[in-house]
């Protein structure tokens, strides 16, 4: 629609914002722009966004509904939450029956009692949440909940630790576990087995095909073919798509295991700064804690999880499984790194690196690790007694590089291939 007045323009976003309701399908906003194409060039940009366009958004939407009931959900790290059953409302186009109550602080801050008639709200691409309770709508009947003290899938007591709103189930075998590991590690943004949904995986640990995610890369297509809806063709194909998951990059593995606090773009920042799987195992607290938007609490997760014997064989057995522990898919980007094609040389030791693991690194954004020194060498890493490479290298007028300056220039791809 065309209009010739800002005022026009207002108007126009009130009416759509009506009229949005009874459209079969999902809007948030309205965009305006200008018309004229002379014009858009004189306007420009700021970075990527156009200065002649402009999005308004309608604020989500809410509605009323009664509150039936209040179910526990175990996700797979041994977390009870509570979520809502309601009464089916439509809203924003979809029909909502279950809201997430988050927690037991929630539910106890925002008084809401079983039978309540609740405001519910959902912003586009977020869970529906309840809003607030109509408090003025209570008959009396409405009862309190309490969180259970035993966990709903295997009756072990639960925990909730200090300063932590959630409360844990405390059995490290508790089936919710095994079978939400399951589900994480196939998930798209994880490994992304397609044809492995929660139906399979469920039939696949009942049956005990399945006790953790290492164990579907021994499956065959006979044990899938006795599954219930499972043919030779979709057992063939599912048999494909899981042995093609572990040609998947250290990101997508990293963010498959499941460890507190890494989600995918935490596990694709861990890949990329240290581009192997046993260089991030040897990673310190300290180390982790200092790279951009980890900090302390990932990288002490971090660290707990490879420290863990338990953890460490399940690495063990994924890699002899023959699942890729590299990161993949960032060669053009290495291209611009100041290592990318340049010949080096370590020699002595290195405070806090050991020389393996910093050759490694190097590798990774495409230098060439030679181990003696000559013309053709671009840089020396030299660390503490480096011996006569250091004196030829000097001698040569070869660059030399102490831990700090070689850890920095690695450091140099980062903030390129981040923006
Ligand atoms: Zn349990």
């Amino acid at each position: 629609t065309k209009v010739t007045t800002i005022e026009e323009a207002n108007a126009l976003i009130v009416r759509h914002g009506e009229r949005r309701k009874s459209l079969g399908y999902d809007t948030d906003g309205v965009v305006v722009k200008v018309n004229a194409v002379w014009q858009q060039n004189i306007l420009g940009s700021t970075g990527k966004d156009p200065r002649w366009a402009m999005a308004y958004k309608f604020p989500p939407e809410q509605a009323e509904t009664t509150l039936r009931d209040i179910v526990i959900q175990v996700g797979r790290t041994g977390v009870l939450t509570p979520t809502a059953v309601l009464d089916p409302v439509k809203l924003s186009g979809s029909t909502i029956s279950r809201a997430t109550l988050h927690n037991e602080d929630f539910i106890a801050e925002k008084d809401i009692r079983i039978g309540d008639r609740v405001i519910i709200n959902k912003a586009a691409e977020i869970i529906p949440e309840v809003l607030r309770v109509a408090v003025e709508k209570r008959t009396g009947e409405e009862k309190v909940f309490h969180m259970p003290t035993e966990c709903p899938e295997c009756g072990w007591p639960v925990v909730r630790k200090n300063g932590e709103a959630a409360v844990r189930c405390t059995n490290p075998h508790c089936p919710a576990l095994g079978r939400e590991g399951l589900i994480h590690f196939t998930s798209r943004d994880a490994m992304n087995i397609d044809g492995c949904g929660p139906a399979v995986l469920l039939q696949l640990q009942e049956r005990n095909l399945v006790k953790d995610p290492s164990d579907l890369y021994l499956l065959t297509a006979d044990d899938l073919m006795e599954l219930d809806r499972m043919g030779a063709k979709s057992a063939n194909n599912l048999v494909r798509a899981i042995a093609a998951s572990k040609e998947n990059s250290l990101d997508k593995l990293l963010f498959a295991l499941g460890i507190r606090h890494v989600g995918a773009k935490v596990a694709r920042t861990l890949a990329l700064k240290y581009q192997t799987m046993d260089a991030l195992m040897k990673a310190t607290q300290e180390e982790l804690a200092q790279i951009p938007d980890i900090g302390q609490v990932i990288a002490e997760s971090v660290v707990t999880y490879f420290g863990d014997p338990g953890n460490q064989d399940y690495v063990e057995r994924l890699k002899e499984l023959g699942l890729n522990m590299k990161m993949l898919g960032t060669a053009a980007s290495n291209e611009n790194h100041p290592f990318y094609g340049k010949t080096m040389v370590f020699t002595g030791t290195l405070p806090t690196l050991d020389r393996a693991t910093a050759q490694t690194m190097a590798q990774e954004v495409g230098a060439k690790v030679t181990s003696s020194v000559s013309k053709k060498t671009d840089y020396v890493v030299a660390g503490a007694d480096p011996g006569s490479k250091y004196t030829k290298a000097q001698s040569l007028g070869v660059t030399i590089l102490d831990e700090a300056a070689f850890r920095r220039l690695l450091e140099n791809r980062d903030a390129q291939s981040s923006r």
